[in-house]
């Protein structure tokens, strides 16, 4: 709460709200919502690199700040044959690695987890699961509350699926709420995507499904929403009137790294196309939803998949550039091509880059076209969403200035810059007619200090508390394979496929001819 002053009426006013300047009491008090039910998270493929990772560290870090249930137990299982002990160490160490201070609440917080070695194609290793988290529901009071989170190779999620349904692991009943978790990739193609869902669906309803993009719980991603439409003066101008093109960019440096088996059978279009970016297109393009709560949210952004323009395939270097990185410099250091990073085939066809010209068939983005870009080794870590606004319609300066103005860009930084940056035109001091660009920033962090929840933290809490905003609803999933099927399908089957591939030096932005696509 802030007072205020009333200029029309001359009383001071009280505005319920926060302010920048005041941290401790609004920011604080927005990190972690409402009261979870205790409850356990089993991870499936727990000795992988996602748990190590990312899982939990998220974990620990909520565990930190209050966030997690009490009680809350977390059940590693894996083929690794591992005890309880060997999985705790192995969890501190990948704590040390990541750089994460263990002084505090560590020992405490290592008592949660527990292991348990399962064979995923084996049913008495899932009927003994059950009867293992019976016990620790007993010994602990989390009350039946499961998470089943699939951290596991895609091609075995419909199988464990399986297995937990027929271990009776799925059902919910008065004693307890069961959720699953389940990883991108959602499939490789909207037949394959289909088919996992069924799967899913033998033996979990939908609102027990959670399918996790994280990106979309980066704070400068979710805050989109908040910009857009808890501000009045953005919205009269998102449109085909005001706005010119909009460009959504996400760029890595890293290669293919360690994930070459899963990057080689997926490619960019796969990896980055069909989850991150649309999401980001959904949240620029979508109308206000009438409420902020999940179906809601989820509506909208599929109204927007629905107006998906399909691209002409027999036209596609009109609307697609696909490209495969070689070798080059990258933020000082040589690095290989793709085709001479381990594990991968030295005649890979597999795209690491693309850039696709979007439009969406509806009254308010007609006309407007969508670049989406994303790509490795790329000149710069970076995901950035500029809205390029129309030139004025006409300009008073002409006979002075002899050109055309610039027009404003407004510029969301994701990554690294957590910004949203408006560029304008100013006069430019002295006696002369000058104009200048100028910037106005704002910093996502200005005047926060306090902490922060990371992607990660944020969705594992969400599914704690059973919230599905963050999460794909299957239609969405669908309706984003059935625009990108055909274009991997003549991507990936026609005869001159190394033609479409276009070779593109690491530390770059990627194939020339994507200029030719703007
Ligand atoms: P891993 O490749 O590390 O696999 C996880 C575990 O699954 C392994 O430790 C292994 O455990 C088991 N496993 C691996 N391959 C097989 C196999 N062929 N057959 C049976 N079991 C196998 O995966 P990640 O931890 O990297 O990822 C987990 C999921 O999350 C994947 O679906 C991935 O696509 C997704 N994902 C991962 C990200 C990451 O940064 N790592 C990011 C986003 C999504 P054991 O042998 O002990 O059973």
């Amino acid at each position: 709460m802030n007072n205020s002053y009333d200029m029309k009426s001359g009383n001071s006013t009280t505005m319920v709200g926060t302010t920048a300047s005041d941290p401790e009491t609004s920011f604080g008090s927005c990190l972690i919502e409402g009261n979870p039910d205790p409850c356990m998270i089993v991870i499936v493929g727990a000795s992988g690199d996602l748990t190590a990772r990312k899982i939990v560290p998220a974990l620990f870090n909520l565990y930190l700040n209050d966030g997690l249930p009490y009680p809350f137990l977390v059940v590693g299982c894996a083929r690794t044959k591992l005890n309880n002990g060997e999985f705790r160490d192995k969890m501190k160490k990948a704590l040390l690695s990541a750089g994460i201070d263990q002084d505090s609440g560590w020992e405490s917080f290592s008592q949660l987890l527990h292991y348990q070695t399962i064979d995923y194609r084996d049913l008495s290793s899932f009927t003994a699961l059950a009867g293992s988290l019976r016990g620790l529901d007993k010994k602990h009071g989390t009350r039946g509350n499961r998470i089943f989170y699939l951290s596991i190779p895609p091609s075995l999620y419909q199988s464990t699926a399986q297995m937990f349904g027929k271990a009776g692991l799925s059902t919910e009943n008065k004693n307890g709420w069961v959720r699953i978790v389940v990883e991108k990739p959602f499939g490789r193609d909207l037949d394959t995507a289909v088919d996992l869902d069924r799967s899913l669906h033998d033996h979990f309803k939908e609102h027990q499904i959670f399918r996790i993009d994280h990106y979309l719980a980066k704070e400068t991603v979710q805050n989109i929403l908040m910009f857009r439409f808890a501000n009045a003066i953005f919205e009269p101008v998102w449109n085909r009137r005001y706005i010119d093109s909009v460009s959504i960019t996400a760029g890595e440096t890293l290669g293919v790294e360690h994930r070459a088996g899963y990057y080689e059978q997926a490619g960019v279009l796969r990896d980055m196309f069909q989850n991150h970016m649309m999401q980001l297109l959904a949240l620029i393009a979508m109308d206000p939803p009438s409420l902020f709560e999940a179906d809601r949210v989820r509506d909208e952004k599929v109204k927007v998949y629905r107006t998906m323009r399909p691209f002409p395939t027999d036209d596609l270097q009109n609307y697609l550039v696909l490209g495969q990185y070689g070798s080059g410099v990258v933020e000082g250091n040589k690095v290989p091509a793709y085709r001479d990073e381990a594990s991968i085939n030295p005649e890979s066809l597999t795209p690491t880059f693309a850039m696709m010209k979007i439009f969406l068939d509806n009254w308010r983005w007609q006309g407007v076209p969508f670049y989406l870009t994303s790509g490795k080794r790329l000149a710069k870590k970076l995901t950035e969403i500029t809205i390029q606004f129309k030139e004025i319609p006409h300009s008073m300066f002409r006979r002075i200035l002899g050109k055309q103005v610039m027009a404003n860009q407004l510029i969301l930084g994701i990554y690294p810059d957590e910004t949203i940056s408006l560029i304008f035109q100013t006069k430019n001091p002295g006696a002369k007619v000058c104009l200048r660009s100028v910037t106005m920033d704002f910093n996502y962090h200005q005047d926060y200090t306090g902490p922060v929840l990371d992607a990660y933290e944020k969705v594992l809490l969400d599914c704690i508390s059973g919230d599905h905003m963050l999460f794909w609803r299957q239609d969405g999933v669908e309706l984003c394979w059935a625009f990108l099927t055909p274009i991997l399908k003549e991507c990936e089957t026609c005869g001159d496929r190394s033609k479409m591939l276009l070779p593109y030096e690491s530390g770059t932005w990627g194939p020339e001819a994507v200029r030719a696509l703007k």
